[in-house]
């Protein structure tokens, strides 16, 4: 038997019940032809959503949350992968509407996993995580926009989180200039750390957008939505692209089209849980050349299991830095 988060929801609640830790066993799982054993997972801003209930992210019950997770193949009746295997889960649902990463073990569906890197270490794949591998698919979004270094600095909000730090690790790498918004100023020698070259106050990105402000960026990571990400548009130069991947500020997108028909600029949309396979293996692949190791412990936080559901508050709070990683014991 093992440890599993779990949460369920009593008939006619609006509400899901307060998560549990709870021994399970391997019949507790829903189906899957492929079984692991978690090694390591992660605490991204959906799992926090999930775990407290502040946002319907639960859609079946009971359920295991936990977006991500790697660890080595124990049972698999799929041809893609075999006993010992090493293999790397993000998104389709899992922690959602399939049993997810935050107990011994997982059984899932095949062609969700993707095999890790063999020079990848468990500890490196969830520093990465949903958050990392969504920061580099904005990259890549961006850079098939044709938005190189030299079209000029591109901008990360939300970066002292997940998917900002990793994104800013990334940019400064390729080497662009990087602006960082925060609204933690204390977290300004860790971004420039990262590479960021300027910090932007979160409090300038905030209120009312205007049709058109001053052009400050070619590019942008927009991971709060909202307000903010109207200003971003707002403040984008000519022909250049935002690609957006949250919404820790907001769902809403209070803008108008100003940027999009006097400049040219584009919206470019983000999704992780759903990507096609083909995009995860590239996107992996950029990770381990575009992301340099060391940065991906500056980056993380490692926590034990029975910390998991106390990070849930601190994730949606704002008050975690980077990335949490879970090692599974
Ligand atoms: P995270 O670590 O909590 O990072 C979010 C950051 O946003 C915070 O660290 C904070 O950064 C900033 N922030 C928080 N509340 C804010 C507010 N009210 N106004 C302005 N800024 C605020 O979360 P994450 O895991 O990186 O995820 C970031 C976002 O991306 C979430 O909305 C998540 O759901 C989304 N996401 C989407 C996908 C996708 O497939 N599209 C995949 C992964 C994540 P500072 O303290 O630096 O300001």
């Amino acid at each position: 038997r093992f440890k599993a988060i779990w949460i369920t929801k009593t008939e006619g609640e609006k509400k899901q019940n307060p998560p549990e830790i709870r021994e399970i066993g391997l019949d507790d799982l829903m189906d899957g032809d492929v079984t692991v054993r978690v090694e390591h997972s992660t605490v991204n801003y959906k799992d926090g959503l999930a775990i407290t209930g502040k946002s319907p992210v639960l859609r079946r019950f009971p359920m295991i949350p936990g977006i991500d997770f790697t660890g080595e193949v124990v049972a698999s009746d799929s041809v893609d992968f075999e006993t010992g295997d090493k293999v790397i889960l993000n998104g389709w649902g899992v922690g959602e509407t399939h049993m997810g990463g935050y107990a011994g073990y997982a059984r899932v569906k095949s062609e969700w996993l993707v095999p890790r890197p063999s020079d990848l270490t468990g500890f490196e794949a969830m520093t990465i995580g949903t958050a990392g591998y969504t920061a580099m698919l904005s990259v890549i979004a961006l850079e098939r926009h044709g938005i190189t270094p030299e079209r000029g600095p591109v901008l990360v909000t939300g970066a002292a989180g997940g998917v900002g730090s990793v994104a800013v690790a990334v940019l400064a790498r390729l080497g662009y200039e990087v602006m960082a918004s925060t609204g933690r100023p204390q977290e300004a020698d860790y971004l420039h750390e990262l590479g960021a070259t300027t910090i932007v106050e979160r409090a300038e990105l905030q209120g009312a957008a205007r049709p058109l402000a001053k052009e400050r960026w070619a590019g942008a990571i927009d991971t709060v939505g909202s307000e903010t990400l109207a200003n971003v548009l707002s403040m984008t130069s000519y022909g250049g692209a935002v690609a957006a991947c949250g919404l820790a500020g907001g769902m809403d997108l209070p803008a108008s089209v100003g940027p999009f028909i006097l400049r040219g600029v584009s919206l470019l949309g983000i999704d992780s849980v759903m990507a096609p396979r083909r995009l995860r293996i590239e996107a992996y692949d950029r990770l381990v050349r575009d992301l340099e190791r060391e940065r991906l412990t500056r980056i993380s936080t490692t926590i034990g299991f029975d910390e998991i559901i106390g990070k849930a508050e601190e994730i949606l709070a704002g008050q975690v830095r980077g990335r949490l990683v879970v090692d599974m014991g």
